[in-house]
């Protein structure tokens, strides 16, 4: 079973009870039915560890199912993610992917099936009448004056609907249930539209096309699903979903709603996704700074790391706001048992071993990690000319400094002890390269009585390779982004250091055959992996050791 299945919740309960008495005879079919109108980000992701997670729990099954009642917004290449995403993240659907679009045949039959029982009519009030007829939370509404037509008239005018005789908006179908409801969902909802516009599934075969929660609770009946999961904000739609179903007597899968997740420093609503994308303050979709599950994987989180997330923040009834550090710590926790260290210096200062001898080289075979030997070794050339970066050498080192100053000594990472003896400096007095000396009797091993007090990493500057490094950090520096501000939008917290570039990295040469995606640690500097979409020596950081917003609250 994979983490996504494992710990029981209040859905879980509810599908035990249903196994106990023997409601679907044992079976569970869940579905994950996003709306192809953009990239999924990582509030889907909980929603399908849950649904796949569930059947998976049951040994029953889920579907993929496109909810494409919206053409207008939709189109194949938002299809293609979104079953990218779901494969990525470890989950198989059942059979092939379903379509709403595929039921358009049945749906429009259980229209005009309403239609002969009583329970829909063809309404022509105006958007701006519907408004005025639907009452308020206070007020109920008022019947519509078309409400009263009699089957046949409602018959002859829906069939004209569909075969184009009006334009859009010109009339709808509504069911007729109760105007003066105190749910407004069941003030007559509207359950079929004209729109003159092509579909992505169906090309131009309609153009009336049903609403979402006609569409949803009918094909959720149609293919079976036991328990159909949704978030909260469903809730009031749920009366509607039984009376759809009840009202057409069909087979009735239970609606349940848990709390969606949010998380602070992210927005995950796709229209804000979609504006971030559009006027450019991204790159793309899969910009690694995105929520979306395509920019994490740029990023370099891991499938397994988003499920123990999603496993850990559990499925509730009620409300809240993860923090982001929660998901970063599952990435950690991922990486560090996972990834190969390397050495990358993304700020590279000279150094210059004065006494090691011009044209040696050394090979260093070092553990590709620490913790496990099954991950090997790799080969680290060393010779007298070396990078490290400039952040580990200060001149008046602040106290407790453990890096490199001058007259004192480091170890460098699986190699020499060295000790600084010059700063050269340029014109301006900025210090551009470093003499030191090695000590040859301390490789693998401390000279007597005397312990270096720091390690710092290093490359050998003839054989390393230049790269460029991006350090992606949060892409909003408001832990609230989505929140009303006085004269502030969303746009206005975009940290503007949310990708800096070291554009002349030097790295160790095994990772000139790093595999695009798979994260490594850069010691000392935090977990890396090479883009997938650039050619080159293009790394992203995917996150840094250790938190650091956590650090900058704690101060504030
Ligand atoms: P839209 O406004 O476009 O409908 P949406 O986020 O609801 O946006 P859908 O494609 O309809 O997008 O979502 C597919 C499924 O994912 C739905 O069942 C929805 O409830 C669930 N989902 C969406 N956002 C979250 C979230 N933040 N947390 C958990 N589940 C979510
Ligand atoms: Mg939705």
């Amino acid at each position: 079973m994979s983490e996504a299945s494992k710990t029981g919740n209040f859905i879980t309960q509810i599908i035990d009870k249903d196994n106990e008495t023997g409601k679907h005879g044992g079976k569970v079919l869940t579905r994950f039915p996003p709306e192809p109108n953009g990239y999924l980000h990582i509030g889907h992701a909980k929603s399908i560890c849950l649904n796949f997670g569930i059947a998976e729990r049951y040994q029953g099954q889920c579907n993929l199912r496109f909810d494409d009642t919206n053409p207008e917004k939709e189109n194949v290449e938002f299809i293609d993610s979104i079953k990218k995403d779901v494969e990525w993240l470890g989950f198989e659907w059942a059979d092939q992917p379903k379509y709403a679009s595929d039921y358009f045949d049945q749906l429009f039959a259980y229209a005009c099936k309403m239609i002969e029982e009583g329970t829909a009519y063809v309404c022509e009030l105006n958007a701006e009448q519907m408004r005025e007829y639907r009452g308020t939370l206070k007020e109920p509404g008022k019947n519509s004056p078309y409400r009263d037509r009699t089957p046949e008239e409602n018959m002859a005018l829906f069939l004209d609907m569909r075969d184009g005789k009006y334009a859009d908006g010109e009339k709808v179908l509504r069911a007729k249930i109760d105007m003066a409801s105190p749910n407004i969902n069941l003030r007559d909802p509207i359950i079929y539209r004209i729109r003159h516009v092509h579909h992505h599934q169906t090309g131009d075969k309609w153009c009336v096309y049903p609403m979402y929660d006609f569409t949803h609770s009918l094909s959720d009946a149609i293919e079976g699903v036991t328990h159909s999961i949704c978030t909260l904000e469903f809730q009031d739609h749920r009366p509607l979903y039984d009376w759809t179903l009840d009202t057409l007597g069909t087979f009735h899968p239970q609606q349940i709603e848990f709390a969606r997740l949010n998380l602070n420093y992210t927005v995950t609503s796709k229209r804000k996704l979609k504006q971030l994308v559009d006027e450019g303050h991204v790159e793309a979709w899969d910009d690694p700074r995105m929520p979306t599950i395509s920019g994490m994987r740029r990023r370099g989180f891991t499938p397994a790391a988003i499920r123990n997330f999603c496993e850990r923040i559990g499925v509730t009834k009620s409300d809240s706001i993860v923090d982001f550090g929660m998901l970063e710590h599952a990435i950690r926790e991922d990486l560090d048992a996972k990834a190969n260290r390397a050495m990358a210096v993304l700020n590279p200062i000279k150094v210059t071993l004065t006494n090691y001898p011009e044209d040696k080289e050394e090979i260093f075979t070092l553990g590709n990690h620490p913790k496990n030997e099954e991950a090997g070794t790799r080969e680290v050339p060393f010779s007298k000319y070396l990078y490290i970066d400039a952040a580990d050498f200060e001149e008046v080192p602040p106290r407790k400094w453990k890096r490199l100053s001058l007259g004192t000594a480091v170890r460098l990472r699986g190699g020499y002890v060295i000790t600084c003896d010059e700063a050269i400096k340029d014109a301006d007095g900025n210090v551009v390269e470093l003499l030191c000396s090695y000590d040859e009797n301390t490789l693998g091993v401390n000279p007597e009585g005397y312990k270096p007090k720091g390690v710092i990493h290093w490359v050998s500057a003839k054989h390393a390779v230049d790269a460029n490094v991006r350090l992606y950090d949060r892409l909003f520096s408001h832990e609230a982004p989505d929140a009303k501000h006085e004269d502030k939008t969303f746009l206005d917290f975009i940290n503007p250091e949310s990708m800096t570039v070291a554009s002349n990295a030097k790295v160790e040469p095994s990772l000139a055959q790093a595999e695009p995606g798979v994260g490594y640690q850069f010691e000392r500097e935090g977990y890396f992996c090479r883009d997938l979409k650039e050619d080159g020596m293009v790394f992203n950081r995917t996150v840094t050791l250790r938190d650091s917003w956590a650090k900058i609250e704690a101060k504030s």
